[in-house]
């Protein structure tokens, strides 16, 4: 017989690897995550958690402090387009803030969290290896640059435009509710208030685009800037694209982004990646298969997420705060699609 020294092992103890690792332990699985930095992490985020992601956090006892954000705000030179939820609000949180509070449940629930860079994987019919470690399944949780996806065989090839995300925080009050979306000629710069005295810049565009001097293009944020301290040093991720042929293999499931992404254009990473952890732990426990719950989850983000990404790489991007302006009905529905 062989022994197992966890039900599931987590490669990475990011936000959605340790989600998946609190669903395994509410599901009675003896769960051990393998995440490579110590203690709270952080990492370059936009953090609005939309606010679908709210009532997957609740069910699993988590509710972290942050900024209540009731919609969305499209701007550019040519003016503004808001839509404000039907719905509950969502809400900007302070990655480590986040990062904190899922920690600390999981471990609360029992969950084991462990220091290791994990660089090799071997399955078998019954289980999986990883540094010595025996499971009976894996789940890679370890962000956009999988070492697990790559590992499993399950690496796919992303086509289409290399984009990147650069964050910055500053010591400011929020000025508003919504998350302002400033979209200039060749970046979009997302601002969300994540706490009392600080708001989070998060930017998106093309590769070795200067921070600062993407921000000079746009006046409205430069006024706001002026004068106040950063409080965070830069930070960046991507390229964003990235695909796994496949969400699971074997006995091996990727879950957030590790499972394949396109782009931060609609802010939905964390509710889709908690709403995979939920799947995929469910699958092992009689519920139904993870590949086409991973399809149906992420069907309106892919669909939605490539369409903008898509025309703001073209000409048509400038036409794209205009069109939300002057087609208020389709904004909307779209921007509800990222509220579920
Ligand atoms: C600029 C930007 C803005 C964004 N804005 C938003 C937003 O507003 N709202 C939203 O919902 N989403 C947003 N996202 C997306 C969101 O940040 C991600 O979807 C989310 O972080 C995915 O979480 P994860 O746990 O899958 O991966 P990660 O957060 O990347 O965590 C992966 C973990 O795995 C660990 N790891 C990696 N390799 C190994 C290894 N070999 N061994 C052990 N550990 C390992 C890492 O240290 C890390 O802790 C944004 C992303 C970017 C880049």
């Amino acid at each position: 017989m062989t022994a197992f020294d966890a039900d599931v092992v987590i490669v990475g103890g990011g936000p959605v690897g340790l989600v998946t690792a609190i669903e395994a332990r509410l599901a009675g699985l003896d769960a051990l995550v393998l995440e490579r930095h110590p203690g709270v992490v952080d990492k370059a985020c936009g953090e609005g958690l939309m606010p679908g992601a709210l009532p997957l956090l609740a069910r699993l006892g988590v509710d972290p402090e942050g900024m209540p954000l009731r919609g969305v705000s499209y701007r550019s030179a040519s003016g503004a387009a808001d839509h404000r939820f039907a719905g509950p609000a969502g809400r900007g949180v302070r990655r480590t803030v986040l990062h904190a509070a899922l920690r600390a449940r999981a471990l609360a629930a029992g969950a084991r969290v462990e220091r290791m860079r994990v660089t090799e994987l071997a399955t078998d019919a019954d289980g999986v290896t990883v540094g010595g470690i025996r499971s009976r399944w894996l789940v890679g949780a370890d962000g956009l640059h999988s070492t697990v996806r790559r590992l499993a065989g399950l690496a796919g090839r992303a086509g289409g435009v290399h984009r990147f995300g650069y964050v910055r925080h500053y010591a400011l009050a929020p000025w508003t509710d919504l998350v302002e979306v400033h979209w200039s000629p060749r970046v979009e710069i997302y601002v969300t208030p994540v706490a009392p005295g600080l708001v989070g810049f998060a930017m998106l565009g093309p590769r070795r685009i200067a921070f600062d001097e993407a921000l000079a293009e746009l006046p409205e944020l430069c006024a706001r800037v002026t004068g106040a301290e950063h409080a965070s040093s830069l930070a960046g991720a991507g390229p964003l694209r990235q695909r796994a042929v496949a969400p699971s293999r074997g006995r091996v499931l990727l879950v957030g982004d590790a499972s394949g992404y396109v782009d931060a254009i609609t802010g939905e990473g964390l509710r889709l990646g908690f709403a995979q952890a939920r799947a995929a732990i469910a699958s092992l426990t009689g519920g139904p298969a993870y590949a086409p719950e991973w399809r149906r989850i992420t069907r309106g983000f892919r669909v939605t997420a490539s369409v903008l990404v898509g025309a703001a790489g073209t000409p048509l991007r400038r036409a794209i705060v205009p069109a939300a302006r002057r087609l208020p009905r389709l904004y909307g529905a779209i921007v509800e699609q990222l509220a579920r």
